[in-house]
């Protein structure tokens, strides 16, 4: 396949994500990303930070390919995101979990429903749900809450059924947009430790965040934003005051 020689040009084997001088344009004036060169590897956990309006969602959107860049190279898994036909999209998909700050629960589903939903769209059979969907829900810890409705749940709760449902397909990589900005400090300390549990049994996790608190505590590798431009790029972080 023409593909295997383009993966061995842009990507090393031990490499998920590759991100080649990217930038990204929405309209004239400075772009929303400008020549951003990140490289992860597989089973990597990494901060993405910096100010509003740095750029971070916009990262996030193009590794999902809802954006594509107006230059510059996008490699994850086995997909040039760049050269991917639109019917594959869905296919890579799959391999993403995804998490955001609003939770973006059905409200007027249950626990177990919001996190079965996952499945039934990629046609995994009933069996198969009624095995994993409960498998998850303990994994996150909430394995007596899957009969209630999100509304009675606290945020740290949907959070985690948000979480459930983004791994319950079992993808390669989490990306997590401000996970815990609509949580307090005890919740998203809860939240961050199920995420570095879930990274430690082999998922790449991303995180964007504005909370140097969790930044400074889990000593992973941190990527500092601002205006478009990686200004900083360690192993072990803290989080760097742009301004
Ligand atoms: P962050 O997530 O770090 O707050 P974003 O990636 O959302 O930053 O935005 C980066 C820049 O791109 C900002 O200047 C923002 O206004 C701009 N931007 C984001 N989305 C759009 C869009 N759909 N159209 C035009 N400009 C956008
Ligand atoms: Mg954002």
């Amino acid at each position: 396949m023409a593909f295997s020689k383009r993966k061995k040009k842009y990507m090393e084997d031990d490499e998920i994500i590759v991100i080649d001088n990217v930038t990204k344009s929405y309209q004239a004036g400075v772009p929303a990303l400008s020549e951003v060169n990140i490289r992860i590897k597989k089973g990597e956990f990494v901060f993405i930070v910096g100010d509003s309006g740095s750029g971070k969602s916009t990262l996030i959107k193009l590794l999902l390919r809802e954006l594509t860049p107006t230059d510059g190279g996008i490699y994850v898994l086995n997909y040039n995101l760049n050269k991917i036909r639109h019917r594959k999209i869905p296919k890579f998909r799959r391999n993403i979990g995804v998490v955001f700050q609003d939770f973006r629960l059905l409200k007027d589903r249950n626990v177990y429903e919001n996190v079965a939903f996952a499945q039934r769209i990629i046609q995994v059979p009933g069996k198969q749900i009624r095995k994993n969907v409960p498998a998850i829900l303990a994994t996150v810890g909430l394995a007596g809450k899957y009969k209630a409705k999100p509304n009675r749940l606290s945020g740290g709760e949907q959070q985690r059924v948000a979480i459930a449902r983004a791994l319950v397909n079992k993808p390669a990589i989490l990306l997590a947009d401000e996970p815990t900005g609509n949580l307090d400090p005890r919740n998203s300390m809860e939240i961050m430790r199920l995420l570095e549990e879930i990274n430690e049994a082999g998922t790449t996790v991303i995180m964007v965040t504005h909370n140097r608190d969790i930044v400074n505590a889990m000593q992973k590798r941190v990527i500092t934003l601002h205006r478009g431009v990686v200004v900083s790029d360690q192993e072990r972080g803290v989080y760097v005051d742009e301004d």
